[in-house]
């Protein structure tokens, strides 16, 4: 085994001071009885990529734990350790995490009422933190960090425009079939699961992160030597044109405008 000390953060080129966990480790419930902290994985991290010091990953923790669509042990952490903390922030925290919110009272059918607070999700401040997740991964995976830009498709948050939604759906349909040879990762399966596929000979690759056993966000790694200029983006053209545009591929079709 290396003893090589590594000689940069995960996520840029300045000096690790730290490891950081990938997801972060508070996103791994304690109080449930079983352990869900096995062999978590940790990456050297500078100052500015330690998600701790910016508040991320409580941010991170409150966007996933508890949302429609998680698993039981996602929504018995949220009773838990993001409900607490909330309260700790005295309702700041869920103003970060959702944009516009309002809170609801719902009666379950056992009588008792629950709280749910209904919003617009910050995507902006998700993508960031699902990059990084991307970076470490790669990082841990691949030895070496990647240089160039992740981007996300957040599949559990729908998205209202249709041409948006049909060229996202194209394009996580590519990004599964590329993925389906490559193992899936995560010793925790009911809170994280993990795959990065193949490289192409450019250096790109997609991976994808599953939390709380659904809650799927597909990574793209686009290396730096991309130019976008040199990149049709059909979804922009389609956009201007007064007919249905379609894509086809491999007998489906994906509406994109
Ligand atoms: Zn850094």
């Amino acid at each position: 085994m290396s003893s090589k000390i590594p000689d940069s953060c995960y996520a840029c080129d300045s000096s690790p001071s730290s490891r950081e966990h990938v997801p972060p480790k508070c996103l791994f419930p304690t109080e449930l009885g079983q352990n869900l902290r096995k062999d978590l994985i940790t990456v050297p991290s500078c100052e500015v990529h330690n998600g701790k010091k910016s508040d991320d990953d409580e941010f991170l923790l409150a966007s996933l734990a508890g949302i429609v669509g998680c698993n039981n042990i996602g929504m018995l952490h949220k009773f838990t350790k993001v409900d607490r903390a909330i309260r700790r922030s005295g309702g700041r925290l869920l103003k970060k995490v959702l944009k516009t919110s309002e809170v609801k009272s719902h009666k379950l059918e056992d009588g008792n009422v629950v709280d749910i607070a209904w919003g617009k999700p910050d995507l902006e401040r998700l993508h960031t933190c699902f990059s990084l997740i991307g970076l470490g991964l790669y990082f841990h995976e691949l030895g070496e960090r990647f240089k160039g830009k992740v981007t996300c498709e957040v599949v559990y948050v729908p998205i209202n425009d249709r041409g948006r939604a049909g060229y996202r759906e194209f394009a996580v349909e590519q990004m599964h079939k590329e993925l389906s040879t490559s193992k899936v990762k995560g010793e925790n399966p009911e809170v994280f699961q993990w795959v990065i596929g193949p490289r192409d000979p450019s250096g790109a690759c997609c991976g994808k992160v599953v939390f709380y056993g659904n809650l799927s966000v597909y990574l793209a790694f686009i290396p730096e030597s991309f130019k976008e200029d040199d990149f049709v983006n059909l979804y922009d053209i389609a956009k201007s044109a007064s007919k249905p545009v379609y894509i086809q591929k491999d007998g489906k079709r994906f509406r994109i405008n």
